[in-house]
């Protein structure tokens, strides 16, 4: 059974999902669409056809005298849901750090939607409760700006309850209040208002729900979540879930009926923009433009596609032609596309993202190139500075979203970075534009073209449309781009273990006193003669990059301990004997690595403060890994780090050493330690069980982490960076010794760095004066060297002169091999031996490491029967090698040493 056919059973018994009581109360019909056969309830008697199929006919009429703009329209939400017993919950962040099968937040209900195990639970902070949650899409990317309609961020205010729960309600309560919203709220007439009969189905839950329209515009949702399973297996949930969604930037733009959404729902932003770009356009050609790009749109009245074909159509309906409808309208186009752009990144920055080309950073890249490309292309980009809009937005929002003031600086820092690096990569990308226009197959360019030109140089379509190299923005690029960076996820987990299914879970002795080291414990079961099975056990099993404890079971050492399910492995090692079954056994965990890694874990947790507040609130922990000898943790930053910030993070991580903060850790419900801590937490990923485990450095960072820990910060005794470096766009690894691997670690540089000073016969207080004095002596021995060839490559000339055997064809030839000389003496020599012998060959094979150099050089006289450059590739290739040159001057190699002589036969037959 699919969605049309659960829509048919839902609407077979409509007293029994749809009717509700404000239906019979008001005289609400039910009606059944004369076109596409959909039910709806109206209060219109002479209504035939459901809101599908209506124009938006509130554009320059609006059905309320109240009108209000988007910060009033929440505003008036607020106070409506206040009143009447709901908690107004603050946002959630627009990145979903609670679900990792989302990057962003796609819908208001994500914001109570958990996984536990494989199944999704709703999880409310509040009972009823209404938030206005701001949502991130990236498929429709092509029509924002466009359409009048579109977003890649927008406000859904989510009104949710627990129907069975304290304070919950269930379909007739919702749809009062949502009657209530629209009519006491802003004013709209009931007779206006429509509400049609839907399905929704969702991971693991379902249910009916009811739209609700006014003038053609769908306003809201109210999805009544009933069931759980899949519509063929279901039954009734026992916390049925209220789950209605409605568009703020909707409510705003009924009540103000503008020809777009943009055009209330952007503050005072547009109107700044449209004065300092000097755009001066009739507003009564554009209100008419958009009104029909409204009306028109998604073949409401027609069967248009595309938004080309419906300008096209527009064009010859207002009697002008596409060209000159395009200079009317691209300037609000661009203007209201920005803006989307530049709202959803500072939401998405302000929340901890970052734009690059992995995960969804990927598509806050595409939009900011996106902008950035819109402004070059209209000429405004020494007019309009993407952070300045940023800005703009930021004084608008703050009165709704007062956090947003808080990352002002880091929204600013972000975009000022990306577009830089956009500014500089505009020659390259302009330099693949002239060879595209050159080559004459612009016209064939396909969306694949188009969409390899993005992967490999970064060229948005943006841009050549920019350059006159294509007309328009393929509809299907964005969507298809997007394919491209849906994460492929590869099940790399190992193959389990059979035959533990019946076993009890694993007691961790590590949770109740992590000091443990030694214990006993019964053995209940021994698979495939190298797994111990333990009732209890104080052996940390690999896990969250944590590396696993080794030690001893009854002498018998264990090597990589695991979890499976619920239940620890010990492996023991080769063909280790193995302890009987029922047997009670005395383990040691080996203290020191359990030590060392504990010590690097909380070490890793130290530092990924210390970067954020060292780099910016960006910085989240991307991954890490912790081992005896050295941790590992991945950032999320921008850029490669400067020594100079890498130093900073170390002085705060070892401040935070020395003060000493009390490591706390305590369990705690999972909504508590969200609302209490926020979804910082969550730096370690998404936790799958309804408790969290808080490891508090107290007062300087909170995570739940299911790793061993210090007492206190000042255990760690020490962290030391020895490395840093950027390992893909947006990540920068930081590897770190702690405790006594990082006093290990200054031993060693220190032995290094005697020894260096004993080789210059220094002290190492004076290394870094006598390494400059050896490097200079080295610099003067050349300088001497160089001197001395000058002088003596005259007299070796002459007597190089003499030394040449005389061949019959007049050629002097001279050949030497030289194992103690270098090259550049035999390149003096041959240069001043030519000039005194014109008839003179002049070959050298010089012993180099393994292998052999061929220096030839040839008399200008000789020129006429031998090339140098001939030679030496023949020489070469003798000596498995290759080599060439000029008349005058060859060069090469090879690394046959046994040839040589053959090689020096072998010139001399050439010549000859
Ligand atoms: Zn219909
Ligand atoms: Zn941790």
């Amino acid at each position: 059974m699919g969605k049309k056919e659960l829509a048919a059973l839902f609407s077979s018994n409509p007293d029994r999902y749809y009717k509700v009581s404000l239906f019979d109360r008001e005289g609400f019909i039910r009606k059944r669409c004369s076109m596409c056969e959909k039910f709806f309830w109206t209060l219109n008697a002479t209504r035939y056809f459901c809101p599908d199929h209506e124009n938006y006919s509130f554009i320059g009429r609006p059905p309320t005298n109240k009108h209000l703009d988007y910060v009033n329209a929440w505003k008036e939400t607020e106070k409506f849901f206040r009143a009447n017993d709901h908690e107004i919950v603050r946002r959630y962040p627009v990145v979903c750090r609670w679900r990792e099968d989302l990057y962003f937040t796609i819908a208001s209900i994500v914001d109570f939607q958990r996984v536990v195990g494989n199944q999704v639970v709703f999880e409310l902070p509040a009972n009823p409760l209404v938030v206005p949650q701001m949502c991130l899409r990236f498929n429709d990317i092509e029509n924002v700006g466009l359409s009048g309609r579109h977003y890649t961020g927008f406000c859904m205010i989510g009104q949710t309850c627990n129907a069975d729960a304290p304070g919950g309600y269930w379909k007739d309560k919702c749809i009062d209040l949502n009657f209530g919203m629209l009519t006491k709220g802003l004013g709209i007439k009931p007779e206006e208002i429509t509400f049609v009969e839907d399905v929704w189905m969702g991971a693991g839950a379902f249910g009916y729900s009811l739209e609700y329209f006014v003038r053609g515009l769908e306003l809201g949702n109210a999805v009544f979540t009933e069931f759980e399973g899949n519509e063929n297996n279901y039954r009734v949930m026992p916390n049925k879930i209220i789950d209605m969604g409605a568009g703020l930037e909707r409510f705003s733009w009924i009540t103000m009926g503008t020809p777009t959404s943009y055009d209330c729902c952007f503050g005072p932003v547009i109107g700044k923009l449209v004065d300092m770009t000097g755009t001066d356009t009739d507003r009564a050609v554009l209100n008419k433009y958009f009104e029909s790009i409204s009306l028109n749109l998604e073949g409401k009245t027609g069967g248009v596609t595309s938004m080309r074909e419906l300008k096209l159509l527009i064009a010859r309906e207002m009697k002008t032609t596409e060209e000159q409808l395009n200079t009317f309208v691209a300037p609000y186009e661009a203007i209201y596309t920005i803006c989307d752009h530049i709202r959803t990144l500072v939401f998405a920055i302000s929340d901890g993202a970052l734009p690059s080309n992995v995960g969804g950073g990927y598509n806050l890249r595409v939009i900011l190139r996106r902008a950035l490309s819109i402004l070059e292309r209209l000429g405004w980009k020494n007019i309009i500075r993407i952070e300045d809009i940023a800005e703009l937005h930021i004084d608008y929002l703050k009165q709704m979203y007062p956090e947003l003031e808080e990352h002002r600086q880091d929204v600013k820092t972000i975009l000022q970075l990306e577009a830089s690096r956009y500014s500089s990569s505009r020659e390259r990308m302009n330099s693949v534009a002239m060879s595209l226009k050159s080559s004459k197959k612009t016209k064939d360019l396909t969306v694949d073209d188009l969409l390899r030109l993005y992967e490999s140089d970064g060229i948005t379509p943006d841009f050549l449309m920019e350059q006159g190299i294509v007309q328009n923005v393929p509809s299907t690029f964005y969507t298809k781009l997007a394919e491209l960076h849906t994460s492929q996820v590869t099940n790399q987990t190992s193959k389990p273990i059979p035959g533990l299914d019946s076993l009890p879970p694993t007691v961790s002795l590590y949770y109740q006193d992590d000091s443990i080291r030694h214990f006993d414990a019964k053995v209940l079961k021994v698979v495939e003669g190298r797994y111990i099975i333990l009732d209890q056990t104080a052996f940390y099993p690999r896990g969250g990059g944590q590396e696993p404890d080794t030690g001893e079971i009854d002498g018998i050492e264990v090597a990589e301990v695991t979890k499976q399910g619920d239940v620890i492995l010990h492996k023991i090692e080769g063909r280790s004997r193995q302890p009987d079954e029922g047997q009670t056994v005395h383990a040691t965990v080996n203290a020191k690595r359990r030590d060392l890694i504990t010590k690097h874990h909380t070490a890793t947790h130290v530092l990924n403060s210390a970067s954020r507040n060292a780099l910016g609130s960006w910085v989240w922990q991307n991954s890490a890994f912790k081992e005896e000898s050295y941790g590992r943790l991945d950032i999320t930053h921008h850029s490669a780090l400067t020594r100079e910030e890498v130093k900073n993070i170390e002085r705060m991580a070892n401040r935070v050493i020395r003060d000493n903060h009390p490591v706390i850790i305590k369990t705690y419900d999972r909504g508590d330690a969200e609302q209490q801590f926020s979804f910082r937490i969550y730096q370690g990923g998404v936790v799958p069980t309804s408790n969290v485990r808080i490891v508090n450095i107290d007062g300087w960072d909170i995570e739940a982490c299911g790793g061993t820990h210090v007492k206190s910060s000042g255990e760690i005794g020490l962290v030391k960076i020895v490395k840093s470096e950027r390992i893909q766009d947006g990540v920068v690894r930081l590897e770190f010794v702690a405790g006594e691997a990082a006093v290990n670690y200054m031993q060693q540089l220190d032995s290094q760095l005697a020894s260096i000073a004993q080789m210059l016969g220094s002290s190492r207080e004076k290394i870094i004066e006598s390494f400059d004095k050896a490097m200079q002596d080295g610099e003067d021995a050349k300088k001497k060297l160089r001197a001395m060839r000058r002088v003596i490559s005259l007299p070796i000339a002459k007597s190089i002169s003499e030394q040449a055997k005389k061949l019959d064809s007049g050629i002097h030839l001279y050949t030497t091999y030289d194992e103690e000389l270098d090259e550049d003496f035999h390149i003096t020599i041959g240069e001043k031996a030519i000039e005194l012998d014109r008839n003179l060959v002049y070959l050298a094979l010089i012993s180099k490491g393994q292998g052999i150099r061929v220096i030839v050089f040839v008399g200008e006289a000789a020129c006429n029967k031998v090339k140098a450059g001939s030679i030496a590739k023949q020489v070469s290739n003798k000596l498995g090698g290759s080599g060439g040159g000029d008349n005058r001057f060859g060069q090469g190699g090879g690394r046959s040493k046994e040839m040589i002589k053959e090689a020096l036969l072998l010139a001399e037959g050439v010549i000859k």
